[in-house]
């Protein structure tokens, strides 16, 4: 959270100018903030990165199939499925457990048009061959930005990549403005149906041509993140000390599998991945889970099951061969990890895992 009497003195103005909602002066600002944060041309917001992913699917007039990684939260394959489309899953990289672009070319049929990548936990995709990939084929690309908040790579920020890319502000999240998210893109003509989409197709007459949904960002959300985007910096710097500490600790485990930080990219520390190998272990990912939540500590099973083995896709398409995202959601915890975490917490926690790996 900001400071409190910063959010108040910035909301204070709302009671004068009685603007709530509907792109007043707090997203303006807001707007302002990001595109500069970003380096973006473009930008909307939204009351969140779900309907926002919608919202870009339908700006972009995505058909027949769309390829996708199953390891991911359930709203990206949601978004496809509820926009009519049939998820096509790729497996992904044993490194960083974003999609193995060497397996994308096989699923590509005359039904695909567009690619939906996940920097997930904050890795962020092989944005160059999916790139070559997407060009030489005529596909679109949204990405799944929603971990992904103030990382850049090769000195892109992650908001300059692909046509779309979507970004969550949920509460959760490195950056939240308490619900929201925001598409960023650099094609000018898409901001006319990005803008009409998001509050039910209305453009400048007074008829509806694209059945739009409301996903406006209200006042007090748009508040929230111009509060916040003045120490994201911080609760970044911060929670990079946690990864830090995290890695100090479990760094050298035969069994204990971490994502290796790669040079070009500044990460934002969103999530901190373990991977058990129950072989070398002898115990496994759910005893963990059980020894931690017998302390009080609340690891998380991100991301298990697989989107792909969830009923809501089971019903709409075949089972998919993805044997490297099977291995990991069966094996991966994310530990706990925010800007206010104790290293000495973190130091127990290490504790609690390397006390049962031992044995
Ligand atoms: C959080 C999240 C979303 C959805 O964002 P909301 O703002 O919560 O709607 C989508 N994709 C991924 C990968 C997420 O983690």
């Amino acid at each position: 959270m900001p400071p409190f009497e910063e959010y108040c003195e910035e909301i204070k103005s709302i009671w004068d100018t009685r603007w709530l909602s509907n792109f007043g002066p707090k997203y303006q600002k807001f707007k302002k903030g990001l595109l500069d944060y970003f380096n973006v041309p473009n930008i909307h917001m939204f009351t969140n990165g779900h309907q926002a992913l919608e919202i870009a699917i339908a700006a972009l007039g995505l058909k027949g199939e769309v390829i996708t990684t199953p390891f991911t939260f359930a709203s990206t394959t949601l978004a496809i499925v509820r926009s009519g489309l049939t998820p096509v899953f790729c497996d992904i990289s044993e490194d960083d457990y974003t999609m193995d672009t060497d397996k994308i070319e096989s699923l590509i049929t005359e039904r695909t048009s567009a690619i939906i990548p996940v920097h997930v936990y904050g890795n962020v995709c092989n944005y160059k061959e999916i790139e070559r990939i997407a060009r030489k084929h005529g596909l679109k690309v949204i990405y799944d930005g929603a971990h992904s908040f103030g990382e850049t790579i090769d000195g892109k920020t992650t908001a300059q990549l692909g046509d779309i890319t979507m970004f969550s502000f949920h509460a959760t999240k490195v950056f939240h403005s308490i619900e929201g998210g925001c598409l960023t893109y650099s094609d000018d003509q898409l901001a006319a149906p990005l803008h009409a989409l998001g509050q039910f197709g209305l453009s400048k007459n007074e008829d509806i041509a694209l059945p739009g949904t409301n996903a406006k960002m209200n006042e007090f959300q748009a508040a929230m993140g111009v509060c916040n985007l003045k120490y994201v910096e911080e609760y970044i710097a911060a929670r990079k000390k946690c990864v830090e500490r995290y890695r100090e600790n479990l760094g050298n485990i035969d069994g204990i599998k971490l994502c290796e930080e790669k040079s070009n990219i500044k990460y934002n520390y969103s999530y901190f991945p373990v991977v058990f190998d129950r072989e070398k272990l002898g115990v496994d990912r759910d005893d963990v889970f059980k020894a931690l939540a017998d302390n009080n500590i609340f690891a998380r099973k991100y991301f298990y099951p697989l989107t792909s083995d969830m009923t809501f896709v089971r019903n709409v398409t075949s089972p998919a061969e993805t044997p490297v995202a099977k291995k990991i959601a069966s094996n991966v915890l994310t530990l706990p990890l925010y800007s206010e975490l104790a290293l000495e917490d973190i130091d127990e926690i290490c504790r609690i895992i390397t006390d049962m790996c031992s044995h």
